[in-house]
């Protein structure tokens, strides 16, 4: 499984996981994610998880690990959870813009979403579907296999496709503190309008 991890997208020391450096200011995606959300949600709740990792690794043989070998090799548990929601939170993190430059994807990305769900509106019904119809928390990526194709995954609580060694391309967040402050319980909303702050290079660039 080795041979399909990604490069590391985390700078850190030995056991030194850190938090990523937000691209924009925290009010800067609103109306889509607001302000306080930012605040809750990168602020705490991705916050706690990287500190649980940082003092759960120690001791462990995945101490100086990539996040990415972490979350495809752990065991289920502590550990894994809290890697993976590290690994998730900062891929959704840096995947938003407040000033797209295109509405959709373009070069291979959009070629290859072309080839695998016929075009970009199919591609869109079918994530926003996934989502919305997940049960309970847990993350729904576009991904792509071992094979260069493209697909959609769901993954319960705080996996991560990496961990069935595909790369995870662009992710909607769906437990409740992603959309909760903002949306209340109107899922379905909050993915409608996540559409409008992807940065789709960004998406392009983790192929
Ligand atoms: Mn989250």
């Amino acid at each position: 499984m080795i041979h399909l991890l990604i490069t590391s997208i985390f700078s850190f020391t030995m056991s030194t996981y850190n938090m990523p450096k937000l691209p924009y200011a925290n009010d800067a995606l609103e109306p889509v994610i607001s302000q306080a959300t930012i605040n809750y949600h990168y602020g705490k709740h991705l916050q706690t998880y990287v500190n649980n990792l940082n003092a759960l690794v120690p001791g462990t043989p995945f101490e100086g690990k990539a996040i990415e070998e972490i979350v495809a090799t752990a065991p289920d548990g502590p550990l894994f959870n809290n890697a993976g929601q590290v690994l998730n939170h900062t891929l959704y993190f840096l995947q938003f813009t407040p000033t797209p430059k295109q509405n959709e994807p373009s070069g291979k990305l959009a070629s290859a979403i072309a080839r695998d769900f016929g075009n970009f509106e199919n591609f869109k019904n079918e994530m926003t579907q996934a989502a919305s119809s997940l049960f309970g928390s847990g993350w729904v990526w576009l991904a792509m296999d071992k094979d260069g194709k493209l697909v959609i995954v769901k993954e319960a609580n705080g996996s991560n496709p990496i961990r069935k060694g595909m790369k995870p391309l662009l992710g909607f967040d769906v437990w409740e503190h992603a959309y909760y402050l903002d949306y209340q319980n109107r899922r379905v909303d909050h993915l409608a309008n996540l559409w409008k702050i992807i940065d789709w290079q960004i998406v392009e660039s983790r192929m």
